[in-house]
């Protein structure tokens, strides 16, 4: 079956982009979710996929392409270039209900997807913890979710794309045509070319409904065991308290989940209607207001187990119910810090790092704790490898959060492990070209007009011109 059509716009609010910004004078800010670093660039958006190749000779001091800007620090940021927004490129093209293959533009956002694909019965391979994301963003970044200990990464899914590259030239990429190409997108930070569309696989489904389990658990022996019982459950995740101490030190709820298999009506979502109204003031989140959350956050189940059937939105996507909540981390914004740390130095990396952060004094809102499963990522610089991944978000104390930061990127290094680009505004060279030592191998594959603020942070690589 062909089925082409235009999906629902992307409005301004579900954009990183705001109204007022667009009629300012002068360069638009486009913020990346964290709102650190913040810089000018020219946005552009592109509306056809023939756009690029267009306006690409005349583009001076290098371009980006980029999606909803979901990524938290500057690898969706260009300072003083050019942004390609992609958003507009948002089509579907052909959707085969017998084999679940969709193909649509690369500026198409998951929640686009997941509005036409629901109510047909498919759902999306891999869900962030976000639905605003596009799928040139999720593969750029070859993103992961709950599911990585069953799926593997988003790229796994993507059965080819189409590259094109400054020069007008296209590739048509699969993991049997042009395959470098293939791995070298998948994870490469968008800066092998502009994707403009790709094929996916999607997964049946009958149900909106997932079969929920939480299970509060105190300490990493407890969440490994509780990780190995739950192998075969398809969604795993787990809330972690980074801020206490003690006997209540590492404690957390693990959280799972199976799409329900009793048949039910399948419509699409409502559209969300809260968006946080202003910038909280910088002291709004400290070590208090975060410990009391936790507490309560950790009590609001008040039994060791409970079980209930919900709905996918509150299951994958909880953070998207208020439009903007980032504005809570006030103007300066927020830091996250996500690793990875193989087997061999899981547990005792990450209770180290647990201890560090617990010493800081600094406060994790939304500290997210997985272990990645053994599936290979496709990209050459996809994050995701066999270990424990946790997830840390600080808000911007200038002359507090980045040493911690720092302190605990070399606490990653030596437990063998890494950071992930796509949650960095902070690394330094030295840490990146040593978490990822292919990065020399990679940038054969860069277009010669397309670098990043991330790409020259981390490699001293200079700006095309
Ligand atoms: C609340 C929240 C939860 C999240 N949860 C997860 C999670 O569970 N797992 C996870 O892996 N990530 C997660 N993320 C991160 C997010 O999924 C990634 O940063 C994703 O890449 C963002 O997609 P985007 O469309 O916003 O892309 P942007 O952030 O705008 O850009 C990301 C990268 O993609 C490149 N790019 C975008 N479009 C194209 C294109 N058409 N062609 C080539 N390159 C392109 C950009 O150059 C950039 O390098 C989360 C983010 C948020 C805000």
């Amino acid at each position: 079956m062909l089925e082409a059509m235009p999906s629902a716009p992307v409005t301004t609010e579900q954009m990183n982009l705001r109204v007022s910004d667009r009629q300012q004078a002068g360069p638009a800010p486009f913020e990346s979710w964290g709102r650190y670093p913040s810089y000018g660039a020219n946005v552009i958006p592109l509306h056809w996929q023939s756009d690029f190749s267009a306006i690409a000779p005349s583009l001076l001091n290098g371009a980006l392409p980029v999606g909803m800007g979901r990524s938290y620090g500057d690898a969706c940021l260009l300072k003083d270039g050019n942004l390609l927004v992609t958003t507009g490129m948002n089509r579907l093209i052909e959707f085969d209900p017998e084999s679940g293959l969709l193909t649509a533009e690369a500026g198409i956002t998951l929640a686009q997807i997941l509005d036409f694909a629901v109510p047909r019965g498919f759902f999306l391979p891999v869900s962030p913890g976000t639905k605003y994301v596009t799928i040139g963003g999720a593969i750029a970044n070859d993103i992961h979710g709950k599911n990585h200990h069953m799926a593997g990464t988003f790229g796994r899914h993507v059965m080819q794309f189409e590259l094109m590259r400054s020069d007008g030239s296209r590739r048509l990429c699969s993991p049997t045509e042009n395959s470098d190409w293939y791995a070298a997108t998948i994870g490469g930070l968008g800066i092998t070319g502009l994707i403009t569309w790709a094929t996916l696989r999607l997964k049946p489904i009958v149900s909106r409904l997932i079969e929920y389990e939480g299970i509060q658990f105190h300490g990493i022996d407890e969440f490994l065991a509780l990780t190995e019982q739950s192998k075969d459950i398809e969604y795993t995740v787990s809330w972690v308290d980074v801020t206490s101490t003690g006997k209540n030190f590492a404690r957390g709820i693990f959280m799972q989940g199976d799409h329900s298999q009793k048949r039910d009506t399948l419509t699409p979502s409502p559209k969300p209607k809260l968006v946080f109204p202003f910038d909280a003031p910088g002291f709004a989140l400290n070590r208090l207001s975060v410990s009391l959350f936790n507490t309560a956050y950790f009590h609001k189940q008040f039994s060791k187990r409970s079980v209930s059937i919900e709905d996918y939105e509150p299951f994958f996507f909880p953070l998207d119910k208020v439009l903007h909540w980032n504005r809570m981390y006030g103007k300066r914004g927020l830091l996250q810090f996500q690793y990875v740390i193989p087997w061999e130095h899981a547990k005792e990396g990450t209770v180290a790092i647990l201890h560090e952060v617990a010493k800081s004094g600094l406060a994790s809102f939304l500290a997210v704790l997985k272990a990645f499963g053994d599936v290979p990522s496709p990209g050459m610089m996809s994050f995701p490898k066999p270990g424990i991944t946790l997830a840390l978000d600080f808000p911007i104390k200038p002359d507090k959060t980045f040493p911690v930061v720092h302190r605990l990127a070399e606490m990653v290094l030596e437990f063998g492990g890494r950071l992930y680009p796509a949650k960095d505004a902070a690394m330094t060279a030295r840490q990146f070209q040593a978490f990822y030592p292919q990065w020399q191998q990679f940038s054969r594959y860069r277009d010669p007009l397309l670098t990043s603020s991330f790409w020259e942070r981390v490699t001293g690589d200079t700006p095309a011109s």
